[in-house]
Order: C-alpha cells, then structure tokens, then sequence
C-alpha cells in the first residue's frame, strides 16, 4: 500500500488513505476505474503491443490512465496534444487480457475521449476520419461505386476490404458459391462505427449502428470477412443498446458449418504455416479457435501456434485502429515485432484478419487469409 499512499502524498494523508482502502476494497467505479489503473504498476504492460514496440510508459497502460486521471482532474490541459496517448490504444482488449480489475484501457477512458472529442480536442490527425464517417459513412473517404449483388444472405465485407482489398471479397463470393451459398453485398453497408467508438464520437457510432442494423433487417443472416465488425455487431452494438435483428457471423464460422453440412472432398495443400489470430476473434467473441480447426480440416497442412496466441495473442494495428492515422511509424514496429515472433515458428502465416494480410503484405512477409487457403483446397 505504500506506492500509492506515496502517489497521492500530494492529496493529504486521508484522501491518500481512503483511495487507498477502496483501491485494495475493489470498489472504485467510473472515474475512480482510471485512478485505480494509474496507480497500478503497469501488470499488463507486457503484452500491451503499442508498449513493447515503442517502449515508451506513455504508450503503456497505465500510461494512459495517468495521462486520462491527469486530464481529468485537471493537472493537465484538455487538447489534442495531451490527449494523444489515449489515440495511439489500438483497442486491442490485451490489457483486459491480464487484468486482476478486468479492465480495458479503450474501455476506462471512453467517457474522457467522449469528452475529449465534445471540446474538440482531437488530434489534428483524426478529423479527416470523423469526416469521412459523417460524411460518407465510409472509413476511407467517399464509397467506392459499386452494383449490388443479389443473394440470400448478407455479405458485409468491411470498409477495408472494399477499398484496399477487393480481391478476397471475390474469392470469399467464390468460395460460398461452392458450397451453394449466395452471398449478398449492399452499397448501403457502412462502416461498422468501431473507430468512432475509439474516437468517442458517440452521435457518429449510433449513426452507423442503426444503418447497419437497418441493412440488416433485409436478410436472414449476415457474414463479414472483417474481425472487427463481428466484434462491434455482436459486443458493442448491444453494450450500445442496439440489438441485432439476425445473427452475424464471422466468415470462418459459417465457412465451418457448411463445411460440416456439406462433407466438401479438399484437395492436399502442402504448407506448413504459422497462425496470425486477430484479437476480435480470440478475445472480442472468443472464436479463433474455428480458423485452427478449419485449417487443420485440409489434407497437407501443417499448423503452427506462436507462444502469444489465443486470448493472449498479440495483435497488431492497421486500418481497424486510429494508429494507422496518428503513428504510422509505431504501425510498422508493432508488426515487424509480430513477424520476428511469428517466423521463430514458420515462414507461411495465415491469418483471418485482412488488416494484418495488409500490413503483413506491406512489410514483404509471405501471408494468406485463411478463405485464399481454402479456395486452394477447393480447386478453385
Ligand atoms: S489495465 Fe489493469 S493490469 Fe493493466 S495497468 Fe490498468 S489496472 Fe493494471
Ligand atoms: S487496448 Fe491494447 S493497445 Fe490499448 S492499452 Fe490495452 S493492450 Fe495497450
């Protein structure tokens, strides 16, 4: 107990004492969630990606806490420059991962970027993105021109993949149809909200949440190439108060049940390959492990487990973050980190994520979405 009497010595002796008795009580909530993570001494800091890559205690956990208790006990300016740290969180919940509170940084600090973004003191880097979100709904600017597809089940493929990755959504169409499945894209599908949740722009996010869900009114049943979408539909959609009206699937998992269904002969693929989880699936809604039975489903291929997998993966920040915009330099450390990890245990990665098969792509390394493996083994 004395670290913290000593951090708050400068409050007086009994503000010290009761902080410190609720502290070691568990019972401090809200705001007192971010004092209690900044006098922590940084448990999680290990796995925290944008820590290890910069090593740097501002982009720490707890570095961000004290930075958040310090803006918000006004020790520190609201402004953009201040508040940066809070923007350089991937959201990545790996903190969560080793907390004894159960806490999240992106979560403990959302009323403060909230606040931040209401006083307009987002870094100046951010604004083309709050743009493009209320402007066009879209993370990357204006749509893209598109027809729509006619189908029986909806097809969400994800404002990345639209922009920067089109040809796995075709080879995902053609892998459904395989299996006589007919997938559905929309031009109505907007961007999920996730990075309007991370820039506390709660107006934009329920925006987005009620289009979508409106789209989604249109079908039986959704599927999205995009982690990061199955986790906002499914986990921040309802913690939002937005129910979904059909079930949405990651694509790995309604590619699992066909597969069941429909008892398709693959052929052999001789890869021996390293596994890149992302942490939506193996954290957000619990279901990597469907990427590792699907891919140890076909003949030939030999699977490879990094030692940071599963809930404790280590993640990393492309377009699914607000990273990507502020710090594209922490962007690359933050995956060559994750490639000197992953070729300790094999050179073929194969990932369900199509932001690490960008930025994984982007830094040379030799990297497939599990679907291109499966169409392989299809034949196709
Ligand atoms: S998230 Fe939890 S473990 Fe990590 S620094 Fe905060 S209180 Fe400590
Ligand atoms: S959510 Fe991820 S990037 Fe943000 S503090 Fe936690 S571990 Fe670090």
């Amino acid at each position: 107990m004395a670290w913290i009497i000593e951090a708050l010595k400068e409050r007086g002796l009994s503000t010290a004492m009761r902080v410190a008795l609720r502290y070691m009580l568990g019972r401090l909530r809200g705001v007192d969630d971010i004092i209690k993570c900044a006098l922590c001494p940084n448990f999680c800091k290990f796995n925290c990606p944008t820590h290890i890559a910069s090593g740097s205690e501002t982009h720490s956990p707890a570095g961000r806490a004290r930075v958040a208790f310090f803006i918000e006990s006004g020790v520190l300016e609201l402004n953009p420059e201040n508040a940066l740290p809070l923007y350089t969180c991937l959201g990545c919940l790996a903190c969560k991962a080793y907390c004894p509170f159960n806490f999240s940084v992106p979560e403990i600090t959302y009323r403060l970027r909230v606040r931040l973004r209401q006083a307009n003191a987002l870094p100046v880097q951010l604004a083309q993105i709050v743009d493009n979100l209320s402007r066009h709904k879209f993370l990357h600017g204006p749509r893209p021109a598109e027809d729509r597809i006619a189908g029986n089940l909806l097809y969400i493929r994800g404002c990345t993949v639209r922009q920067h990755l089109p040809s796995l959504a075709e080879i995902t169409m053609e892998v459904f149809k395989r299996f006589g499945v007919t997938l559905a894209t929309h031009a109505d599908e907007v961007c999920c909200g996730f990075h309007a949740y991370l820039l506390g722009a709660e107006d934009i996010f329920r925006d987005l949440a009620k289009m979508s869900i409106e789209l989604l009114k249109k079908y039986s049943c959704a599927i999205t190439s995009c982690p990061t979408i199955a986790y906002t539909y499914r986990v921040l959609y309802p913690r939002f108060g937005f129910q979904l009206p059909i079930e949405v699937y990651h694509v790995t998992e309604l590619l699992k049940r066909v597969m069941s269904e429909q008892q398709v002969k693959l052929r052999e693929v001789r890869k021996k390959v390293v596994v890149h989880e992302s942490w939506p699936l193996s954290r957000g809604i619990e279901t990597s492990n469907v990427m590792l039975d699907l891919l140890k489903s076909i003949p030939g291929v030999e699977v490879a487990l990094p030692i940071r997998h599963g809930r404790y993966v280590y993640d990393i920040g492309g377009y699914c973050s607000l990273l990507k915009f502020v710090n594209q330099w922490l962007v690359r450390r933050i995956a060559q980190e994750r490639l000197r990890e992953l070729s300790t245990v094999g050179n073929i990665i194969v990932t369900s994520s199509p932001d690490a098969t960008i930025v994984f792509r982007e830094l040379g390394a030799n990297v497939y979405d599990i679907v291109e493996v499966m169409a392989e083994a299809l034949g196709l």
